[in-house]
């Protein structure tokens, strides 16, 4: 309220000088009325103005009083206007005053101007790194950033605080997780009594290495890629695997490429990191790796020649920078096992993904992995889980698309055997998209059908941003969805075509039904703005995990967030940067009347 009464005041006290310029005596004393009615402070600002308003119409020049000096037919202190600070016209720069002749910052060494508050911006959490943004619940500000600072005794695992003392799934370290049957005592698993074989030194049990401690059975899991070794005469210890026999191979599964001129002809691709495990002939898991960049694996072990062993690639959660599964309609992960075989000392053992096979799971996997990757930067925790669900040829509710359900983290792909949304990258990419948004941005979206049309500016910008995300995931310019034969949707962000659908009408108010694709095609143009093509990433993820998740910013438009919180949230935070792609692109071309109202006054 305060801030609108300062700007109605120094509106009413600049238009009285343009004018009235005669009339110096009324002008002055309407601006004064206006202040001293409503808002003390801002009279104090105004009582310079009849002096410089006078200034002009005074003929004489008359001899300033001592330590004043003239400037501009005035008489100043130059040792304290902020508007010739030491020098006539030396003006100080807003958030400074002059000091002894000199500006200087209204706040002390290392605090921030923040609307009128010095700030320490290292170490507020309400104007942590920047003014306003604030850290969530837990979080410390610590060095301009927001990070979770666990109390004495608590660690940090995956963005939680936990006691490694006693939790069950991080006992004694992150992620070391107690099998079934036992729990976590200072740091250790502990079971049962311990029996005959149970010894202080330890032994192997499958992948994990069981002591006795104080007369319970203490049971340590290996982490992800290790494996329980035991050297002779050493004990037995947690190790990446380095036994003498090997199991090597190559993982890979068809596809179905498509492109902008459409589907082109299967091939094999290779399943980028994906869990393979060791499997031994009662079940449990010798060893585990994650598959290369060329879908090739190799996994040590020290089984006996004979044992029989099989290999099991698992579609999820074997790295933990990638929290997803994706998974069939019972919810059980997709694996994929090879059968038994006796075990040499060098073995290969490929696995080959055919369509019929569920290749489809493995190609949903890779894009949301790529995904994964894309939005690692902006993390500062172990992300949030994401589950995918896929089933061949099925489709779920009466739309014949894939989404995303935000209450359940998940994302339904549709398989319909009309139009198989496996093979779609844009489409996985899209949904992706859509988690971002849940997890890591804002949405207002209310769901529900929609083909492009003008429609609620709230789901414009929730699905025109999604493709938009979606196009920077896969680095494509284009919006791909295949039906098996030919293409159903192609839409070029780069040059959405001009219709009546995809414009919008100048006369209308800001808060107009719009085109998702407007939306995605102004972000596109604003992200083509340079070549640089980190930094227009970074300068649109900005906005999207800083400003719109975390500043309490002024809701225009339509009610919630849309496309006008987006370009006011880009303007302040990038400094004005692509204001001319946004005039030119969407005010011009697309005639939407945008009105960069907000850029005034962000901060
Ligand atoms: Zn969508």
């Amino acid at each position: 309220m305060r801030r609108r009464l300062s700007l109605f005041a120094l509106l009413a006290a600049g238009c009285s000088r343009v004018v009235s310029p005669a009339a110096p005596d009324a002008a002055p004393d309407a601006a004064s009325d206006v202040t001293l009615a409503e808002d003390d402070a801002d009279a104090d600002a105004d009582t310079d103005a009849p002096a410089k308003d006078v200034g002009p119409d005074v003929p004489a020049v008359e001899p300033c009083a001592d330590g004043l000096t003239r400037c501009d037919d005035v008489c100043v202190d130059r040792d304290a206007s902020p508007a010739h600070c030491g020098a006539c016209g030396n003006a100080c720069a807003t958030g400074e005053r002059c000091e002894a002749g000199a500006c200087a910052s209204i706040c002390p060494a290392g605090q921030t101007d923040c609307d009128g508050a010095c700030r320490d911006l290292s170490g507020d959490r309400a104007n942590c790194g920047a003014c306003g943004s604030l850290c969530s619940t837990g979080q410390s500000c610590v060095e301009g950033a927001c990070v979770l600072v666990c109390a004495a005794g608590r660690s940090n695992c995956g963005g939680r605080c936990v006691d490694l003392m006693t939790a069950g799934d991080n006992c004694g370290a992150c992620e070391r997780r107690c099998a079934t049957g036992t729990r976590c005592m200072a740091g250790v698993c502990r079971g049962d009594p311990c029996g005959p074989t149970d010894t202080a030194a330890g032994r192997c049990d499958g992948n994990a290495v069981v002591r006795c401690v104080d007369g319970a059975v203490a049971r340590e899991a290996c982490g992800f890629g290790e494996v329980c070794a035991q050297a002779a005469g050493a004990a037995p210890a947690c190790a990446p695997p380095t036994g003498p026999r090997r199991v090597t191979g190559r993982v890979t599964f068809q596809l179905r490429p498509v492109g902008p001129s459409g589907v082109m002809s299967a091939r094999m691709d290779p399943l980028v990191g994906a869990p393979v495990e060791l499997i031994d002939a009662m079940g449990r898991v010798v060893v585990q790796a994650l598959t290369d960049e060329a879908g090739a694996y190799a996994l040590g072990h020290a089984e006996p020649d004979g044992a029989m062993l099989r290999v099991r690639v698992t579609l999820g959660r074997g790295d933990a920078h990638y929290n997803f599964v994706v998974r069939d309609y019972m919810n059980a992960a997709y694996a994929f096992t090879t059968a038994p075989f006796a075990v040499t000392a060098a073995d290969a053992r490929d696995v080959a993904i055919p369509f019929e096979g569920n290749s489809g799971a493995a190609a949903i996997y890779t894009s949301v992995r790529r995904a994964f990757d894309f939005l690692e930067p902006y993390l500062t925790a172990r992300p949030a889980a994401l589950y995918v669900t896929w089933q061949r040829g099925r489709a779920t509710g009466t739309m014949n698309s894939s989404y995303f359900v935000g209450a359940s983290s998940t994302m339904f792909i549709n398989g319909s055997e009309a139009d198989p949304d496996e093979f779609d990258p844009s489409v996985i990419s899209h949904e992706f998209g859509h988690y971002v948004q849940r997890w890591y941005s804002r949405t207002s979206n209310p769901g529900g059908p929609h083909d492009g049309r003008p429609a609620d500016p709230n789901l414009a910008f929730g699905e025109g941003g999604a493709s938009f995300l979606g196009s920077l995931i896969t680095g494509s310019r284009y919006y791909i969805d295949a039906g098996v034969t030919r293409l159903r949707i192609l839409q070029d962000l780069q040059s959405i075509p001009f219709n009546r659908a995809y414009a919008a009408d100048p006369a209308q108010p800001i808060e107009q039904p719009l085109s998702e694709w407007l939306v995605a095609g102004t972000q596109y143009a604003m992200f083509r703005a340079s070549t640089d093509t980190d930094q227009q990433v970074g300068r649109a993820m900005r906005v999207l995990t800083g400003y719109l998740r975390r500043n309490p910013y002024p809701d225009r438009g339509e009610v919630g967030v849309d496309l006008v919180e987006y370009l006011d949230g880009y303007l302040c935070v990038n400094a004005g940067a692509e204001r001319a792609t946004i005039m030119s692109y969407l005010v011009t071309q697309r005639r939407f009347p945008y009105d960069f109202g907000y850029m005034a006054v962000c901060r």
